[in-house]
């Protein structure tokens, strides 16, 4: 039995478009390094948004919102709302 004490991260980051360029997702999955098993997020709403954290489907994934730093500060180009409800794929993801 696992006692799953070491863990990997993967991140990668989606440009999200609509279009225009509407904001960057960046996407990290945690596994455990020992046994694979991966880890899921807890908390969060299933999907994709450009203005809140969410997760994929079987919720291995937390998808978040991210901006370039400038565009934060200056409040130039707030995140837009972009949400829908995602279904599950052919792989469970
Ligand atoms: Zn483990």
């Amino acid at each position: 039995m696992c006692e799953h004490k070491e863990f990997e991260a993967n991140v990668h980051i989606d440009r999200l478009v609509d279009g225009d360029l509407i904001s960057f997702i960046a996407n990290i999955m945690v596994t455990c390094k020992q046994c694979g098993k991966p880890m899921v997020f807890i908390g969060l709403p299933p999907g994709i948004s450009a203005s809140q954290p969410t997760v994929s489907f079987n919720k291995s994934t937390v998808r978040l919102p991210i901006v370039p730093m400038a565009h934060e500060l200056d409040n130039e180009r707030p995140a837009q709302a972009l949400t829908y409800t995602e279904q599950p794929n052919s792989n469970g993801i």
